[in-house]
């Protein structure tokens, strides 16, 4: 276990870029850290059980810190922390203070419900993560059991009061805006945020299959957010800069930021530099993919860091994946609500399922 932590530690960042056939560099890693969740988001997992990950398969932290090493070796810089609720794997600090060795991290993110939040921002600061963007969808404690299937209100809020005090900075709050349920929510969303300084992005809907009853009509999409958002607040200008952001950001009069992540409507993933890997080593060039590349089994099986990072390298060159934007175009013929993954293809399959591969 040692000489795994330790490797990573003492490998070199070499600089080295590594681009997909549309030229879009591999800079961003989502480590899924489980499968697992206490809670069940109607957008998401909305079922009490699922086909999990069998538990022999989860990677350890030293294969994921070892994994997220050669994926540092060709280019990731930033590697984001996911699930399921990543929070649920014991002793995440640990698999934070094996990735802060890297040199080649520049950034080490964590997204969570914040349920468990409170009782480990402390932790999790000291062993060096560097940001928290915690999901809150709704700021009313009735609505939130409806949308969850679960009567934690009260913690998530502790947890973001705790991540502002243990000093995590840029803390953001992700909210995805579903029409009819939510969308009352944009201005007080944006007022909570500003209030306890952290910064709200609204997601569009995503139709990401399974059970969660995705319709197009339940998609709030950026345009109208704005439209609503500039009647109570006036002009709100776009702020420059995106980049490989999947958020665009906004500002209005009074210096109050918030973004809009419209991956519905508007996708970017002709600036996606991003892929995950599943808890159990899977990696997917793309939310939508249907296939990924088993790590895990060169990983455990002896192959040398050389064989892994040229499997990754040979991976993303080959890469052409533009899953929602492939999806977008599907409206056009109508296809768009017909052709969503399928419950039976997902208990098939279950890292096809959102809340495996990170969201
Ligand atoms: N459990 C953690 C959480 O909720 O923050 C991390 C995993 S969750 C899959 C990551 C993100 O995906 C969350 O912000 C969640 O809101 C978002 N997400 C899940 N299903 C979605 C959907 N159908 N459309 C848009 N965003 C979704
Ligand atoms: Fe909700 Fe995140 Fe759990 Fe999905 S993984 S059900 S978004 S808390
Ligand atoms: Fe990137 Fe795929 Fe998302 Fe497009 S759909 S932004 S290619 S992960």
């Amino acid at each position: 276990m040692d000489d795994l932590s330790l490797s990573c530690s003492r490998r070199q960042f070499t600089g080295e870029s590594v681009y997909d056939l549309y030229g879009r560099p591999l800079r961003s890693l989502r480590l899924s850290v489980t499968d697992r969740c206490n809670l069940r988001c109607r957008y998401c997992m909305p079922e009490e059980d699922y086909v999990w990950l069998p538990r022999e398969d989860v990677l350890s932290f030293e294969e994921m810190a070892t994994l997220a090493g050669y994926f540092v070796d060709v280019g990731v810089d930033k590697v984001r922390l996911t699930g399921g609720e990543p929070l649920l794997r014991r002793d995440l600090p640990r698999l934070v203070r094996l990735l802060a060795q890297n040199r080649g991290i520049t950034e080490i993110a964590l997204t969570t419900n914040g349920v468990l939040l409170a009782e480990q921002a402390q932790a999790l600061y000291d062993a060096g993560l560097h940001r928290v963007t915690v999901s809150l969808d709704t700021l009313k404690p009735d609505r939130f059991r409806r949308l969850t299937g679960r009567d934690e209100f009260d913690r998530v809020l502790e947890g973001i009061a705790a991540a502002r005090t243990v000093g995590f900075p840029n803390l953001k709050l992700d909210t995805v805006m579903i029409r009819g349920f939510n969308d009352d929510e944009l201005v007080p969303l944006i007022e909570f945020a500003r209030h306890i300084g952290a910064e709200v992005r609204f997601i569009e809907y995503m139709d990401v299959g399974g059970a969660n009853e995705w319709t197009m009509d339940k998609v709030l999409s950026c345009q109208v957010m704005l439209e609503q958002l500039s009647r109570r607040y006036g002009e709100i200008v776009a702020i420059a800069g995106r980049g490989a952001a999947p958020a665009q950001r906004y500002r209005l009069a009074d210096g109050t930021t918030f973004g809009i992540i419209p991956s519905t409507t508007m996708p970017f993933c002709r600036q996606c530099d991003r892929s995950r890997v599943t808890a159990d080593g899977m990696w997917y060039l793309c939310l939508y993919a249907l296939e990924g590349i088993d790590l895990r089994g060169p990983l455990r099986q002896g192959a040398g860091p050389n064989h892994i990072r040229e499997l990754i390298r040979a991976g993303w060159r080959s890469r052409r994946d533009r899953g929602a934007e492939m999806r977008k175009e599907l409206e056009r013929t109508g296809m768009r609500e017909r052709e969503l993954i399928g419950i039976e293809r997902l208990r098939e399959d279950p890292h096809l399922e959102m809340h495996a591969r990170g969201g």
